[in-house]
């Protein structure tokens, strides 16, 4: 199991080379900038507070580098709504102080001293038992499970109160601490994956050891494997995964009694039954309980889950919108983090950025889209969790569209078992229009100008027709070097039921660096105007322009049609 990946956040360039050394210690780490005062950072932000409420509700470590008050009246609100929390810490700009401040249980001392001893401070740990004791015996390491909290508290202070305690099974961990250690004691720590009954004098933790292979038919899946393991005398905490059969990918049922016991589920090459299965995920464990439907693995050490057969395979075609990170929704921004392949034309590859070393881009030209589209599949069958990026919208002249018609037309049951998710962005015109004000505030129609794919003849029939029935229109793809001459013989056909006075706005790259609107009109548009990266807008009879105290226009059209309602 990989613990969580931290994100550095600073407020000024005075930080910045404390970051990195930070960043060095965690390379996987994210150094999160003031966007007004930082250059050169992965990310840039807006606003501290709302950067740092949404980090700690994804359960992102935070090393925030600036006052611990600061960080404590800024996620003050948050503290009371959470139980499990992320370590969070307040590190001193000049790097003199390492101060653990949330999430004594998500290992913030265990980060504490790993900063403290990269930047060759001492941290201010505070939790007494880990000062006595040199660990957090509440916080066991990645494999390990704790039984239960409260009872460990009192454990912990039994402990601080001068018992001693013997330690009863494996721990390797506990190995460097300084426990009151004495074969006699009556206290004990007990490591094992069996069932046992809860203890004062004893705190239990868990291996996660224990995998459990189940066939989807099962009804009620959660609480059958809760009873067959309790009939097995093993604890539900050692339970590190579900196993299946690989034909069982794409079941429900699985998916959500993983979820619900709060384990990942891997899926094996079917075989004749449930005793195989578990065989097959956990060569060197003991299986018990085998019925039709459940088999039980125990192994004699915490299961590494990564290396025991396949997880499902994830493909998220996602939409970046126009550019700007603030127009990115959330959904893409959790994929984008999760993804270990990415794949698209460079261009918007490199704007989803950036990645992490251990994320896998395949950069490709922008024509190859259904053979990009069945690469993404291949590889999210292997079980790996696969992006696919498009500018705006991804079912906007995007590769949404390709990616299902990919799978379409495969028969392959293993691209068919792949968690296919369409994740949406905001379009060009979208992001044009509201600039512009609200010119598609009525009905309005979106075509593509590019006859690659389509006949010219075709895109000259929905112009006419379009323009004949005075929708508002925006065109995608107005022109480019190989099409020079399309959008003035578009033009033309527009023409024909417009007036020339009729309201056009031209957006070129909105939302990104050097982005340009301009409202003019149909009469005044000639096609040099106009680019590949520019969105056009054409207004109907009702689009109305009126200028704007600050410059510049509003452009909108009305929600009414034929006469305004009274008001
Ligand atoms: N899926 C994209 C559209 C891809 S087609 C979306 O939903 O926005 C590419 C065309 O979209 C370009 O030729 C241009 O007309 C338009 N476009 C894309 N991004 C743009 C931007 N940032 N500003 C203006 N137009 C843009």
């Amino acid at each position: 199991m990989t613990r969580p990946v931290p994100a550095i956040v600073i407020l000024g360039n005075g930080s910045l080379a404390i970051a990195r050394k930070i960043q060095q210690r965690y390379p996987d780490a994210l150094i999160h900038g003031l966007a007004e005062r930082v250059e050169d950072v992965d990310r840039s932000y807006h606003e501290f507070g709302a950067t740092l409420r949404q980090l700690y509700q994804q359960d992102t470590p935070i090393i925030a580098l600036c006052a611990a008050g600061i960080v404590i009246r800024t996620l003050a609100p948050l503290l009371l709504e959470k139980g499990a929390e992320p370590p969070v810490l307040a590190v001193a700009e000049d790097g003199s102080a390492v101060v653990p401040l949330l999430g004594g249980l998500g290992g913030v001392n265990v980060m504490a001293r790993e900063i403290a001893t990269a930047l060759e401070v001492s941290a201010a740990i505070t939790t007494s038992g880990e000062l006595r004791f040199g660990t957090c015996l509440l916080n066991p390491p990645s494999g390990y499970a704790l039984g239960d909290l409260e009872l460990g508290k009192r454990f912990v202070s039994d402990l601080l109160a001068g018992h001693s305690v013997r330690i009863d099974g494996v721990a390797p961990w506990l190995d460097q601490a300084q426990l009151p250690e004495d074969p006699q004691a009556q206290r004990s720590i007990h490591v094992g994956s069996g069932e046992r009954e809860a203890s004062a004098n004893e705190l239990q933790i868990y291996p996660r050891s224990v995998a459990v292979a189940v066939s989807a038919g099962v009804a009620d899946l959660p609480d059958t494997i809760r009873t067959t393991l309790r009939q097995a005398k093993v604890a539900v905490q050692a339970l590190a995964c579900l196993v299946a059969a690989d034909t069982e990918m794409a079941c429900p049922a699985l998916r959500e009694a993983a979820l619900e016991l709060g384990v990942p589920l891997r899926f094996v090459t079917a075989a004749s039954d449930v005793g195989a299965l578990a065989r097959s995920a956990v060569p060197d464990a003991t299986i018990s309980a085998t019925t039709h439907d459940i088999a039980i693995a125990v192994a004699n050490q915490p299961l590494d889950v990564a290396q025991i057969g396949r997880p499902r395979g994830r493909l998220a075609v996602i939409g970046l919108g126009p550019g700007a990170a603030e127009l990115m929704v959330p959904a893409v921004k959790a994929e984008l983090a999760r993804a270990t392949d990415v794949l698209g034309y460079e261009t918007y590859v490199r704007m989803a950025g950036p990645f992490r070393p251990d994320q896998v881009l395949h950069c490709t030209d922008n024509r190859e889209e259904m053979q990009r589209a069945r690469h993404a599949f291949e590889l999210a069958a292997q079980g790996r969790s696969v992006i696919v990026v498009s500018s705006g919208d991804p079912g906007v002249f995007a590769m949404a569209a390709a990616v299902l018609e990919a799978l379409h037309e495969s028969s392959d049951p293993m691209w068919h078992s792949v968690d296919l998710e369409i994740l949406p962005g905001v379009s060009a015109s979208l992001a044009t229009a509201a600039q512009a004000g609200a010119p598609l505030g009525h009905d309005f129609c979106v075509l593509s100008l590019s006859d690659n794919l389509k006949p010219w003849a075709i895109i000259e029939k929905r112009l006419d027709l379009a323009a004949q029935a005075d929708l508002a229109l925006a065109f995608y793809n107005p022109i480019s070097r190989s099409r020079p001459w399309q959008l003035g013989r578009a033009l033309e056909i527009v023409a024909q039921h417009r007036t020339p006075e009729t309201p056009v706005v031209l957006g070129r790259d909105i939302g990104r660096p050097g982005q340009t609107l301009r409202v003019t009109t149909l009469g005044a548009l000639t096609p040099d105007q106009v680019d590949m990266r520019t969105m056009v807008l054409i207004g109907s009879s009702t689009t109305c322009v009126f200028p704007r105290v600050e410059g510049g226009d509003w452009v909108y059209t009305p929600r009414w049609y034929g006469t305004k309602p009274a008001s």
